[in-house]
């Protein structure tokens, strides 16, 4: 079985965040248990991370595009570069939606110059949800061969919206797939509904958010389609693993530990590098977004700060950067903004208990690295947090207001020192996030699909 895996951002090569993370370990994990030949096609960024040796270059849609590879771990990063990637950062232009539609397009013209054929497509969010749809009825879709069509929904809040008329004309698909039942959605064209409507299967990143996303709470208008595709039997949930090399506290080049001893010192290093007090260290490391739970956090601050040295590192939203700058400077958190990969190890490593108050995670990351560097996780009951944080070791709130945070920070703080809280520490540590499962998970999928 030949895979592709076609993403925005693919970790060490590219990342912003979790996403990265998912296809940086999932296709060696996939050879593993396995497949024969794993690849990925990701963008090559300005500030892609690492040289990649230039295959040569092609033209598709009136542009021109170049061809890298990058071989690491058994799996081939093919690497589509072009006008439309020459800025440092990975989105937040204007024209993202275009930049992407010139992607996909060039994924499928990638595939010719390469001479590949893929058995199973596997496109991951928004930025690649055209490529279904361009496979099955774009201009070159009879010389591709019938891949098996794979989408994975990372999180359904970004979705690549733009007007119909241009995407349409940019991506020379047939008008008649712009009609509601295709890639129009309130007028727009929308590359998330795309990848939903023509993949053969829809997958998600845990159990419990497959569930929530076919409601009209948390389906972001798309759950009526979403409920289509679950009826089908076309929807399935299969939860992340973790990269436990990466996240592995005995070999952590920033902060290992080997005990609960050593642990010890790398809290106490982490108090005197953020200067903290002897109050117990909660830590959020985290994009700074709405999502995140991050007003919460806000509102309850002071009221944390009472029993706890509340420690964020994170970078998002202007606004909220600022009002956290704020309240740091009044002395009632300790506030690191930017990305910065030593400082998140030494957190994991250091803090006593995570925070994460999430209005809804599609899986999450944070949590599960946080069980296995011993420090217990303060979550909110949504999505992956609850198919990841048992009660036996975690802390669970259900509404999404301070006061419910606060009761299960309060829980945590009375618990802290006890024997109960060691045993839930040593629980937590022996936790396995192993890859192997889910990309069993993810091979019998494909296998059990028909050719499209
Ligand atoms: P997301 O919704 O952002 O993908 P996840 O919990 O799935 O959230 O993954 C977040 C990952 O990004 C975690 O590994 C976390 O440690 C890391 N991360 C988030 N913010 C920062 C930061 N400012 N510096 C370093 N790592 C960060």
């Amino acid at each position: 079985m030949v895979i592709l895996h076609a993403s925005s951002e693919v970790y060490p090569l590219s990342r912003s965040g979790g996403l990265a993370d998912v296809l940086g370990v999932l296709p060696a994990a996939q050879r593993q248990v396995g497949a024969d030949q794993v690849f990925t096609v990701s963008p090559w960024y300005g500030s892609l991370q690492g040289q990649p040796e230039l295959l040569g270059e092609f033209g598709s849609a009136g542009e021109v595009f170049r061809l890298g590879r990058v071989e690491l771990a058994g799996v081939i990063h093919l690497l589509i570069g072009g006008r439309m990637f020459e800025g440092a950062d990975l989105y937040g232009y204007r024209d993202d939606v275009w930049r992407f539609v010139q992607f996909d397009l060039a994924v499928i013209a990638a595939l010719q110059v390469a001479g590949l054929r893929p058995d199973v497509v596997h496109a991951h969010d928004w930025a690649t949800g055209l490529l279904p749809a361009l496979l099955r009825y774009g201009p070159e879709a009879n010389r591709l061969g019938s891949a098996k069509l794979v989408y994975t929904i990372h999180n359904l809040n970004y979705q690549g919206r733009w007007n119909l008329e241009e995407v349409r004309s940019w991506s020379g698909l047939p008008a008649e797939l712009f009609g509601p039942d295709g890639l129009e959605f309130y007028g727009d064209a929308n590359l998330m509904k795309a990848g939903i409507r023509w993949a053969d299967l829809v997958t998600t990143v845990s159990p419990t958010y497959a569930r929530e996303i076919t409601t009209p709470e948390r389906g972001e208008g798309l759950d009526g389609m979403l409920r289509q595709v679950r009826d089908a039997g076309r929807l399935v949930g299969i939860l992340n693993g973790l990269d436990q090399q990466r996240w592995d506290p005995a070999h952590d080049p920033y902060a290992s530990f080997q005990s609960l001893t050593e642990r010890a010192q790398r809290s106490a290093e982490l108090r005197a590098a953020l200067r903290l007090d002897r109050r117990p260290i909660l830590s959020m490391v985290t994009r700074i977004a709405e999502q995140k739970g991050i007003d919460l956090v806000l509102a309850a601050a002071e009221r944390l700060s009472e029993r706890w040295n509340l420690v964020l590192l994170g970078s998002g939203d202007p606004g909220m950067e600022a009002q956290l700058s704020e309240l740091a400077r009044s002395g009632l958190l300790t506030y690191r903004s930017g990305i910065d990969e030593a400082l998140a190890h030494r957190i994991y490593a250091g803090s006593d208990a995570f925070l994460m108050p999430s209005h809804f995670e599609p899986c999450g990351l944070s949590q599960m690295i946080a069980q296995r560097y011993g420090c217990l996780p303060v979550v909110r009951r949504t999505g992956g947090l609850i198919d990841t944080v048992s009660p036996d070791i975690g802390f669970l709130f259900d509404r999404p207001e301070p006061e419910a945070l606060l009761a299960a920070t309060d829980r945590a703080a009375d618990l802290l020192g006890s024997r109960d809280w060691k045993r839930r520490v040593r629980a937590a540590m022996r936790l396995d996030w192993s890859w192997e499962g889910p990309a069993r998970a993810y091979l019998e999928r494909y296998a059990a699909l028909r050719p499209s």
